[in-house]
């Protein structure tokens, strides 16, 4: 298995309705008949999903869940399971963004149990990891996030598509970034952890970088060594900011 191919994906969060399907639709249109020298994924909230995928089918651009329960389905009001998103048409999850470690209490544990469920509904996870500032300034950067890494990491991921997203904390939603030697630092470790919980195969693992990515910074930090793609919040929401950075790819 190779995935060397970048990944570009738009987390919309909690931004989404019917009328903006029409960014997903310009997205589409503008990268059709364009030779695709990235992966493109667009990860609308829940409620749109159904539609987005009537508006994606049979473009280039694919369709991926915020999150999803760890049971295939049961008695958790308001979950959704990664059956359920995969029966919507998506064929990738984020799972354990920083702002779902954060606000819902997510441990490595749970993450890697819905990691599990998306696997076993055939789903290709992007599994976020990052340090706080506090984490960062204390120097701890890199064993925080080796740690998620080895433990956010389900054995059954061994050999499965599977991306890893470094996010850190602090440059979500701010407009702060790393330096270009940070990140390469960190994707470098993640690398490592990677090839040690899950053998030689992780060579291939797209490790995107997430934070604040821009039009105007994402050249340099796609050119980053180890930086296999972006997750991409606030600049995915528009098409024509996301379209300047998946041609940045
Ligand atoms: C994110 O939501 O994962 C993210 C990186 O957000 P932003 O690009 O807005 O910082």
């Amino acid at each position: 298995m190779k995935q060397s191919v970048k990944l570009i994906a738009g987390n919309w969060k909690m931004h989404g309705l019917s009328a903006d399907l029409a960014q997903a639709a310009a997205l589409r249109e503008a990268l059709e008949g364009q030779d695709a020298r990235c992966r493109v994924a667009l990860c609308p909230p829940a409620t749109l999903l159904d539609r987005m995928n009537a508006v994606l089918t049979g473009g280039g651009v694919e369709l991926g869940g915020q999150d999803c329960h760890e049971k295939p389905a049961g008695a958790f009001t308001g979950s959704v399971s990664a059956e359920m998103l995969a029966d919507a048409g998506a064929t990738l999850v984020i799972l354990g963004h920083s702002e779902r470690r954060a606000a819902f209490n997510e441990s490595d544990a749970d993450v890697a149990a819905k990691v599990e469920a998306a696997v076993a509904a055939g789903l290709e996870p992007i599994v976020c990891v990052g340090e706080t500032l506090v984490q960062r300034e204390a120097g701890e950067a890199v064993a925080v996030v080796s740690a998620q890494v080895e433990k956010s990491l389900p054995d059954s991921l061994a050999e499965r598509p599977f991306a890893v997203a470094y996010e850190p904390v602090w440059a979500i939603g701010t407009g702060l970034t790393p330096t270009l030697e940070q990140i390469a630092e960190v994707h470098a470790a993640i690398r490592t952890a990677l090839v040690r919980r899950l053998g030689q195969a992780a060579t291939w693992t797209p490790i995107l970088y997430g934070g604040s990515v821009k039009p105007e910074n994402a050249a340099e930090i796609l050119a980053t060594a180890e930086v296999g793609g972006a997750l991409v919040g606030g600049a995915s929401l528009k098409a024509e900011d996301f379209l300047k950075i998946i041609s940045a790819a």
